[in-house]
């Protein structure tokens, strides 16, 4: 039975409840979590605070970047039973799982290092005066996490908040929080101070409302849905503090007559299958240039019919969907597309010999899909790709920029001026060039444009978040 971290404390939940924790390959249950409430929360977020004035709030910006590097050589120590964990609480295919432990331990050697090279800045100012820009914590960090990357989105969120001396309080996904809680013990045996990682596991509208509400939070950063990151911000709106919001997607994938269209094909079933298509950046919308489009969507479905959906161990491109809730949502978007009269142009399959009771979809290939059909608007959150063509560069645009997201897009040409123009109109966060990395690098800023949220997470910029500017101005005289 797993129990929240508080204080560098195994506790249970204050009311003594526990959720289960589901294996979604086989849909039985494993292990158990702590249900917290407010007073969970309140105890966490406690601990947080104290240690901001105590061991945590003390140590050096170094001493700070070591304890996240440890974490990162114990994390890589104990990699194949991480990724066991991950692979269990997910159901994600083993080499998804092990690359997400890699990914995990990457963002703490990342931030590790990076954390004493945020500098402040000297400003030249009037003849007599000195200013100086300080960079300091905000304080206490408040993380609501989802359950696609558990291990991931931990190194993601937490880890710069910590290399910049914040003291976090994460509420992980009651669908998937095994490794971030695995994370805890790695951070304590790293020499983190007590307090200044905390994770308290449970419900959304329970213990996430009550983190999102605390009045004693300095930062919140979400990622997740749309209709809960405006609850969220709606919250942090009450306290008036900063929130981050990293949400949905529908990302394009555009293909030009003049691509490498061998090259992109692999990409574009690698972006919708990866994670089961429950990846906030898959490639969820495949746009192909009005002459080719018979020709590169005959490519996309022969290799698109021999993708299955299996176990983790068997390690196909895809594992279940998280949940019976999500099996039955994205069989839901199947359904009526058909419903609709939308074509089936490819169909993968879910591997012989998989347990009965797991969430299993089929890997579904539909087109030409309307453009105002919600499938080709609506995040679905499964492994399904909508196929829609285009006629020239200005209508690839129109339609890449057509919904309320703005996450990630892939253009394919090998024409350079039509991939900086595209580049440059595109409205989202991340632009690929004949390439696509749903997820993107430890290294790349990484974030949305419209509905997809705002604020910037991976790389240096994420660091700047986690931050707040102080400018001291001194009149030191002659
Ligand atoms: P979700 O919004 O249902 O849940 C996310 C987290 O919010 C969970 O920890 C949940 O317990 C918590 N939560 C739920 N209700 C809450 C409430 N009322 N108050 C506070 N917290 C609450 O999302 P999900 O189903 O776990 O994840 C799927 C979504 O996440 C998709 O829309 C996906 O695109 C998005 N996502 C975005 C990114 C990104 O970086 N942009 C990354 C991964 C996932």
């Amino acid at each position: 039975m797993q129990k929240n971290f508080i204080n560098g404390q195994w506790v249970a939940a204050a009311s003594g409840q526990t959720l289960p924790v589901h294996d979604p390959s086989t849909g039985e249950v494993f292990d158990e979590i702590a249900r917290s409430v407010t007073e969970d929360v309140n105890h966490a977020v406690a601990a947080a605070r104290a240690t901001l004035s105590g061991a945590w709030g003390k140590m050096t910006a170094t001493e700070r970047g070591r304890i996240l590097s440890r974490m990162s050589a114990l994390i890589l120590a104990r990699a194949e039973e991480l990724a066991q964990l991950e692979a269990r609480d997910t159901g994600k295919p083993l080499s998804q799982a092990r690359a997400d432990i890699q990914v995990a331990a990457r963002y703490c050697e990342f931030y590790g290092g990076a954390a004493d090279k945020v500098h402040g800045q000297h400003i030249p100012y009037m003849n007599d005066f000195h200013v100086v820009v300080l960079r300091e914590p905000y304080g206490v960090t408040a993380h609501i996490l989802p359950w696609n990357y558990p291990a991931q989105m931990f190194g993601r969120s937490v880890v710069p908040a910590l290399a910049m001396g914040n003291a976090a309080v994460l509420k992980p996904s009651e669908d998937a929080c095994l490794t971030p809680l695995a994370f805890a013990a790695i951070a304590k045996e790293a020499g983190l101070p007590d307090g200044a990682l905390n994770i308290v596991t449970g419900l959304g509208e329970e213990a996430g409302a009550a983190l999102s509400a605390h009045p004693d939070i300095n930062l919140i950063t979400f990622t997740g849905s749309p209709e809960v990151g405006t609850l969220v911000q709606k919250a942090a709106a009450d306290s008036l503090i900063k929130c981050v919001l990293e949400l949905g997607g529908k990302s394009p994938q555009v293909v030009f007559e003049d691509a490498d269209l061998d090259r992109a094909v692999q990409f574009v079933i690698r972006a919708i299958t990866q994670n089961g298509g429950q990846t906030c950046s898959a490639g969820s919308r495949l746009l192909v240039q009005q002459s080719i489009y018979d020709r590169f969507i005959a490519m996309v479905a022969e290799r698109f019919a021999q993708t299955a959906a299996g176990t983790p161990a068997m390690d196909r491109e895809c594992g279940p969907l998280i949940n019976r809730a999500q099996k039955e949502r994205v069989e839901g978007f199947i359904r009526r597309a058909k419903d609709s009269g939308i074509q089936v142009l490819a169909q993968g399959k879910v591997a012989d010999g998989v347990p009965d009771g797991g969430y299993y979809v089929a890997p579904t290939l539909f087109g030409p899909v309307p453009r105002d059909h919600q499938l080709a608007c609506s995040e679905v959150f499964g492994p399904v790709l909508s196929a829609m063509p285009f006629t020239d560069e200005e209508d690839a645009v129109r339609l890449a920029n057509a919904t309320e997201f703005g996450l990630l897009a892939g253009i394919w040409t090998r024409d350079g001026g039509r991939q900086t123009r595209m580049a440059k109109k595109m409205q989202c966060g991340q632009v690929y060039l004949n390439c696509y990395g749903a997820g993107g690098g430890v290294e790349l800023p990484f974030g949305g444009y419209k509905k997809s949220g705002h604020g910037r997470e991976k790389g240096f910029l994420a660091l700047e978040e986690f931050c707040i500017v102080k400018t001291v101005v001194q009149y030191h005289g002659e």
